[in-house]
């Protein structure tokens, strides 16, 4: 049967079912954003198709040992479900607080596992999307058909991480395993293990591994900032002690936060080299007073411009003062049998490599798009504030923060997509494009985001592949600033121009 033919016959609407929002991927985006639809939207019919076989996306993925947070859960949980637990969670906390919210919402039989989206196509003429799906063993699976999708798929790609194509790999003769692939056959237990990496992963498992390793030797390429707090918050525990109730902590637990990481983000701008002093002073308290931060600990941009790891009671650094771990700061010039030969010559001896290397960026989750017949190039298209794309009809993408809480935009893009959806229902309307604004033939159309701004690895790598920027104008880009956009998505005027409804 040819591909056409099979495409007609599942598009056949007997084999398909049909609502109103179908939400892509079942992790904290998408379940945070059903919640919303539900509680702002209750009329709308809507489904959460989700190719993994569980919830949690992110937080049901990763098993390496000791995963957890970097963000505090009073900003990374929800704005609607009080966090009770210390700042920093594990990755089994936070699968437990989605579970709770899909409970507590009856979201569990809205959510279709096991059922991964291979292809969207947007027909103007039904202001339908016709939604192609694949089952576990890759067939194919149900259609389904939607007038609006909502983009909750995350930003990596889930099976394919990265890593880099280092000489010799093959001729290794211990094992070589990626963070983002780590499963129980792992062994670690009287190993020599070598993690590759310095970023938030690295800085997790490297201290969970370290009691029952035989030694943990951290190889960064360059330094990272590192913020060492007690996992504790004092305001948390006061306002518990007096009596108040978890609704109320957690609201001001979150405007705490938010202060903080506020102030955080103004002043590594703006005296970046205090910062960092601060920075090391927290570091000593777990490392001790001559701890020596060069070469090893000062980074070669200032803080902030790449997410800052959090290290919760300082642990990485506990671990390294009592020896447990070590820090090489080089390039890898080749695997070896024994370990890695760095390109200084020194070589290291290694039972166990982790590969703490980031992410493959995955544009809308590897789903092929057509509008009206025509093929969308996401790298083509112009992004109306990093939700919504000029040429792509009824589609909004969950895009959260890097230097905040991620889950921030869950909550502020809920809002704003359910006004759209009940605003388009008032006008009785049953489509929305972005209109680039008049005048605007001229402007460049600049990457996502600028690498000055915020630079790591697995978004400069793909910058290319992903929507664009109209020249400078803060609308039409995703600026990272949660603060400005609280106050100005909740302000956006619908009847705007950028809005043009059919
Ligand atoms: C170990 C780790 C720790 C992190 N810690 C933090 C942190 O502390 N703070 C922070 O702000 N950010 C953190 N991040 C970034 C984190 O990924 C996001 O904050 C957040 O979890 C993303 O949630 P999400 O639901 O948008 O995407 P994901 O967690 O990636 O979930 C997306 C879901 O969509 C599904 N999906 C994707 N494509 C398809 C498809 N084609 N069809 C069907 N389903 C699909 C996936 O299977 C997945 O379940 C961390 C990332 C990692 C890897």
């Amino acid at each position: 049967m040819s591909d056409v033919m099979e495409r007609e016959l599942r598009s056949d609407s007997s084999a398909c079912e049909e609502f109103d929002v179908l939400i892509v991927g079942a992790g904290i985006s998408g379940i945070g954003s059903a919640h919303h639809l539900q509680t702002q939207c209750p009329g709308k019919s809507f489904v959460i198709l989700e190719a993994q076989d569980g919830f949690g996306g992110t937080w049901r993925t990763h098993k390496y040992p000791g995963v957890r947070s970097d963000s505090d859960l009073f900003t990374f949980g929800y704005r609607f479900k009080p966090w009770v637990g210390p700042p920093i969670a594990t990755g089994a906390a936070i699968q437990e607080y989605l579970e709770e919210v899909i409970e507590e919402n009856g979201l569990d039989k809205a959510i279709r596992y096991g059922t991964k989206i291979t292809r969207c196509d947007w027909s103007g003429e039904d202001r339908k999307w016709t939604v192609e799906t694949a089952n576990r063993d890759g067939s194919p699976g149900k259609v389904y058909r939607c007038n609006f999708l909502w983009m909750c798929q995350g930003y990596y790609d889930h099976e394919n991480p990265y890593v880099p194509n280092w000489p010799g790999m093959a001729d290794f003769k211990g094992k070589i395993v990626h963070a983002q692939k780590w499963n129980d056959s792992v062994d670690y237990k009287g190993k020599r293990v070598i993690v590759i990496g310095s970023g938030a992963t690295a800085a997790t498992v490297i201290p969970a591994m370290a009691d029952d390793a035989a030694h943990v030797t951290m190889v960064q390429r360059s330094p990272t900032y590192f913020f060492c707090y007690p996992n504790k918050s004092d305001l948390v525990d006061r306002l518990r002690l007096i009596g108040v109730d978890d609704d109320t902590i957690h609201r001001c637990a979150r405007l705490d936060y938010l202060h903080n990481l506020k102030m955080l983000d103004h002043r590594s701008k703006e005296e970046p080299d205090v910062v960092f002093d601060e920075l090391k002073a927290l570091v000593r308290q777990y490392a001790g007073e001559d701890f020596e931060f060069e070469p090893h600990f000062t980074p070669s941009y200032r803080p902030w411009q790449q997410r800052l790891a959090f290290v919760p009671d300082g642990d990485m650094f506990v671990k390294i003062r009592e020896g447990k771990v070590s820090a090489v700061t080089d390039k890898i010039a080749k695997f070896t049998e024994k370990g890695l030969l760095l390109e200084s010559g020194q070589e290291l001896e290694a039972d166990l490599v982790v590969a703490a290397t980031g992410f493959n960026l995955s544009v809308m989750g590897g789903i092929d798009f057509t509008v009206d017949g025509k093929e969308v190039d996401w790298s083509d298209t112009v992004t109306y504030r990093g939700m919504m794309f000029a040429g792509v009809p009824n589609l909004v993408w969950v895009f959260g923060y890097f230097r905040a809480a991620w889950t921030l935009r869950v909550d502020l893009l809920g809002d704003f997509v359910c006004r759209l959806l009940n605003h388009m229902d008032q006008k009785g309307v049953h489509e929305v494009d972005i209109a680039l604004p008049q005048g605007s033939e001229g402007d460049p159309h600049k990457p996502w985001i600028e690498d000055d701004n915020f630079n790591p690895g697995y978004l400069m790598r793909a910058v290319e592949d992903l929507p664009k920027r109209l020249g400078d104008r803060p609308e039409w880009r995703h600026t990272q600033d949660y603060w400005q956009e609280a106050e100005d998505i909740p302000a956006i005027d619908l009847d705007g121009p950028e809005f043009a409804y059919r």
